[in-house]
């Protein structure tokens, strides 16, 4: 059977293995709705490829110009766009892919038709956790991760009960700054950021490698998928990224999974799970790995993971604030406003301004993430 899907965020780096996967399997997988932002040009070669029913794009220009091109395709902009791409009567499977909070609602609205989702938006569950996971509950959406992290402990979870899991065992890289000296972290270049050593990946996400909030992101991200106190999700460095997380048991069972480092295979079980489909990811060759190592991170290195845990420890207003205040001074950082080392410094500035209290509707949410974005900026631009 075809499995039809739409995919948010088509353009890319999660987008574009989505695409590989859709080409390796295109028996089975259809694409039926595709959303970008502004890389039309791509965007345009993935419709003549796959010929979806419906696309959106950003801007209004943008869309006049795809219409122009192919006048009996579908095309919406805007977030009413993305919300309509999510909400397809064709997609079983919407593939969640935009970076940032900009991709939310439409997450939202996947989640309140029931959909499965194939999430590899971290700053959803982030931002909005809870709201996100009592909706898939109330609906019966499948919540599918793409975190190659997530998508291992799913993996290491599916025949276990979660009443006997001692701890979660995140595994990152440590991003490109790992080998870097202490004093010169802090002024570290875009260059040398965005030099991740294992992944290929977008640059918000390659920095918050760098940083560490990545792995932060994704404590959080854990703790309400798996429904697992932070106290129990420990981080460690594997410089291989071949093994993606590890879940430890009661007994002192450790059960883990493995692949080479290619977003293509959580991308591809999310989609077809519970089926296993052949996929073009390269098997791991075990007698040509000498190594797998893993390390306590630095937190002198890394002080971006204790302001997450201690932003997820404090409310949910702290862990919205967290996250925009850490998109802004990601952007800030590429746009050459700050140095890297100013990263971790704006955001506990702005959190340390937050008021504690319960986003109970998205409005709220993106209340708090609006005001969280006001502070940093003027962090930002007055040196406060
Ligand atoms: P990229 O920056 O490479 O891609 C982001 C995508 O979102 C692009 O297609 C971009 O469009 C689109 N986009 C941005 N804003 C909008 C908008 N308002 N409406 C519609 N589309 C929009 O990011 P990644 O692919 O690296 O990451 C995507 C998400 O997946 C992030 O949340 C990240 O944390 C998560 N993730 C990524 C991994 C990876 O390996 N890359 C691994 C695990 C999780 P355009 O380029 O056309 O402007």
């Amino acid at each position: 059977m075809t499995i039809k899907i739409s995919l948010l965020g088509s353009t890319g780096s999660i987008g574009q293995s989505t695409i590989k996967v859709a080409r390796s399997l295109k028996d089975e997988i259809k694409i039926t709705g595709l959303s970008a932002g502004k890389n039309v040009d791509l965007l345009i070669e993935q419709i003549k490829e796959f010929n979806p029913f419906l696309v959106s794009v950003k801007e209004e220009e943008d869309a006049k110009k795809i219409s122009k091109l192919f006048p009996k395709l579908q095309v919406m902009y805007g977030e009413v766009g993305n919300l309509e791409v999510a909400s397809m009567k064709e997609s079983a499977v919407v593939v969640a892919a935009i970076v940032g909070i900009a991709g939310l609602p439409s997450i939202m609205k996947s989640a309140k038709l029931g959909k499965r989702i194939a999430l590899a938006n971290k700053e959803a569950l982030v931002t909005s956790g809870r709201l996100l996971i009592e909706t898939a509950r109330k609906s019966g959406a499948e919540l599918i991760p793409v975190d190659s992290e997530h998508c291992a402990i799913f993996q290491c979870l599916r025949a276990e009960n979660v009443r006997f899991l001692e701890k979660i065992l995140l595994t990152g890289s440590g991003g490109a700054l790992r080998d870097f000296p202490l004093d010169k972290i802090e002024n570290a270049s875009l260059k040398d950021v965005l030099n991740h050593p294992t992944w290929k990946m977008g640059r918000k996400i390659t920095i918050d490698s760098a940083t560490l909030m990545n792995k932060g992101l994704e404590i959080i991200e854990a703790s309400y998928l798996f429904g697992v106190s932070q106290k129990k999700i420990e981080v460690l460095i594997h410089r291989e990224s071949i093994v993606h997380s590890l879940v430890e048991f009661t007994d002192g069972s450790v059960l883990a999974q493995l692949a080479e480092p290619d977003m293509a295979l959580p991308i591809q079980y999310a989609i077809t799970f519970p089926v296993r489909k052949k996929g073009e990811v390269k098997k791991i060759d075990f007698s040509k790995i000498n190594n797998l190592s893993f390390e306590n991170p630095d937190l002198r290195k890394y002080p971006c993971l204790k302001l997450a845990r201690e932003a997820f420890a404090t409310s949910e207003a702290h862990t919205i604030s967290l996250n925009a205040s850490n998109e802004v001074a990601v952007k800030s950082f590429i746009e050459g406003r700050i140095n890297f080392g100013a990263i971790p410094e704006v955001i506990k500035k702005v959190l340390d301004s937050t008021k504690p209290y319960q986003a109970d509707s998205i409005e709220e949410i993106f209340h708090t993430d609006k005001i969280a974005r006001e502070k940093a900026y003027k962090i930002i631009s007055k040196g406060e």
